[in-house]
């Protein structure tokens, strides 16, 4: 596997890190599709899409991330209409960047190669991409994590 898997402007990530803190207010996670190219294994971010606006109800009632259908044919509505595809999706956890049971179950796009960011905290405390979880969806159940110094290295800023 070729690295980094994603490139962000250090901008983009910072505002994107801002906004995650900022919707979460440090006590429910929040997150966010990350929208940009696909080149091969190649991911360039170029925009973001905060969940709190594309699925508000779900939002205000849920501690936990969690789409309606209809959120989510939304989300793929506003991709569309932008041009831009899911090359992410990015969500906080209040504690560590490790996959829970229900995040390894449901890939929030099941397609091999899909990848998933978690970021610790509630994203409070300028976290750096060595701090997050990076995790690449395999197919069929199958995940491979990064952390540290590989998530700092799948994780590159343009
Ligand atoms: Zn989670």
């Amino acid at each position: 596997m070729s690295l980094p898997l994603l490139e962000i402007h250090r901008r983009l990530y910072d505002s994107l890190i801002a906004d995650l803190a900022r919707s979460g207010r440090g006590v429910k996670e929040s997150g966010a599709f990350l929208l940009g190219a696909l080149d091969g294994q190649r991911r360039c971010v170029s925009s973001y899409l905060m969940y709190d606006k594309v699925a508000p109800l779900s939002s205000s009632q849920h501690a936990y991330v969690a789409f309606t259908a209809q959120e989510m044919a939304r989300a793929w509505e506003h991709c569309y209409a932008v041009g831009l595809q899911v090359v992410a999706d990015v969500h906080t956890h209040p504690f560590g960047p490790a996959q829970s049971v229900s995040d390894r179950a449901h890939p929030i796009v099941s397609v091999a190669g899909h990848v998933a960011l978690i970021v610790p905290n509630f994203a409070k405390g300028d976290p750096q991409p060595r701090d997050l979880g990076v995790h690449l969806f395999g197919g069929c159940g199958r995940w491979d994590s990064m952390f540290r110094e590989q998530a700092s290295q799948a994780i590159r800023f343009a």
